[in-house]
């Protein structure tokens, strides 16, 4: 635990971050990086991995018999390389649920590892067609890993993982998201939800820092890709397993204090609670849609299709709009909002991760209405027809 005295004897700048990750921390966790020197081979350390890898099974509601956590150091990234590169078997295709950014992330991995894929792709601003996937699962029978994005973090969508693992198991494949903007904030049921693998940064949902990512997934799984094609020495998933599994450590050097800064972060999720983290997520998700709505701004998603994280605003149609004003008004005054991710309509993002709450979406809407006059732009914002 981090000593309040030592906490409260600095005095740290709050910056409300409204970008999709790295999100606002807690001053415990940052300060849980100021940690006596220490080898991270010794029994301190390699105890503290242990409840780690414990705690993020936890958060997924993982039974420990059947499914491990392996930790990697990177960035969430890291995640989608290893998995891809390390579960394929040879001969065999890997299929990309593609609705987004980061799916199209996992597309560009599978070009750079030359596996073979089948992209098969959807309008960024609608749900994946279930039975385009169950199709061409059935048409291609060397599918052995479907692939998708739980929350595309690029637009705020939720995709349907549930039932896309039920569709890549009954073609006997291998299930594979990218939860990385929804674990540890929309809550997550891995055996119910069909996933074999989910993944997540330390930065995103549980409020640590970046640098240590990790993998939660089936063990038997894991054991099986022994024999596999080695892709990649540093990012292969049975490599680092099994060295936590022989020595309860990292096969390489882990980024220490980052570590300490995510058992602290752990150990404020579980005191939060699950359902009440998941609360005060979607409080702050209303506040922003609230605030929004009153100005007048579109959303580029369907409400009721979003993940309840990530709002994509369409700019208005105001020739005073310039972004990056706005984005430097706020950003001077604490506030930090961040472009979209969609080559062909203009948006930025608000999201609802880290450790903020209603009144800080209400303060930044304050310093967000006054970037607006300053830089002349009409209240309520306007829009061509259509
Ligand atoms: C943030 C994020 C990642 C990882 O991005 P990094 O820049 O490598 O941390 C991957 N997938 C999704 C869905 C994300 O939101």
């Amino acid at each position: 635990m981090v000593n309040d005295e030592i906490v409260n004897s600095f005095q740290i700048k709050r910056n409300i971050l409204l970008n999709p990750g790295p999100s606002t921390t807690t001053d415990t966790v940052k300060f849980a990086q100021i940690v006596p020197d220490i080898c991270p081979r010794e029994k301190e350390f390699v105890s503290m991995m242990k409840d780690i890898r414990k705690s993020l099974l936890k958060i997924v509601h993982a039974d420990s018999e059947k499914y491990t956590s392996v930790i990697f150091c990177g960035s969430g990234t890291i995640n989608i390389d290893i998995c891809l590169n390390s579960l394929l078997p040879k001969d065999k295709k890997i299929l990309i649920v593609n609705n987004g950014a980061y799916s199209q992330r996992a597309v560009e991995i599978c070009e750079y590892y030359g596996l073979p894929y089948i992209d098969l792709k959807f309008a960024d601003n609608e749900l994946p067609n279930l039975q385009f996937v169950e199709k061409t699962l059935k048409e291609n029978p060397d599918i052995a890993i479907v692939h998708t994005t739980h929350n595309e973090t690029g637009t705020g969508i939720l995709n349907p993982i549930r039932e896309i693992g039920e569709i890549a198991h009954k073609y006997n494949a291998v299930f594979t998201v990218d939860t990385t903007s929804t674990l540890a904030m929309r809550p997550i049921d891995i055996e119910q939800d069909n996933i074999d693998f989910c993944m997540a940064s330390a930065q995103k949902g549980l409020m640590a820092m970046t640098g240590v990512s990790f993998i939660i997934g089936n063990k038997k799984l894991i054991e099986q890709s022994k024999d596999y094609p080695k892709r990649s020495y540093y990012c292969n998933l049975f490599l680092q397993y099994d060295f936590f599994e022989k020595t309860g450590e990292m096969h390489f050097t882990p980024p220490v204090q980052t570590i300490y800064a995510l058992k602290q972060a752990l150990d404020e999720y579980f005191e939060e609670g699950e359902d009440e983290k998941w609360a005060r997520h979607t409080r702050v998700f209303n506040e922003i849609h609230k605030e929004l709505d009153l100005l007048g701004f579109k959303n580029y998603i369907k409400r009721e299709w979003q993940a309840g994280l990530v709002v994509s605003v369409i700019y208005p149609d105001d020739i005073a709009w310039n972004f990056e004003k706005i984005h430097n008004y706020c950003y001077e005054n604490g506030y930090t909002i961040y472009p979209g991710k969609i080559s062909n309509t203009n948006t930025f993002r608000l999201c609802a991760l880290g450790a903020i709450d209603v009144v800080d979406i209400q303060n930044f809407f304050k310093v967000f209405r006054e970037a607006l006059k300053v830089n002349n732009v009409a209240i309520p914002v306007i829009y061509k027809e259509g």
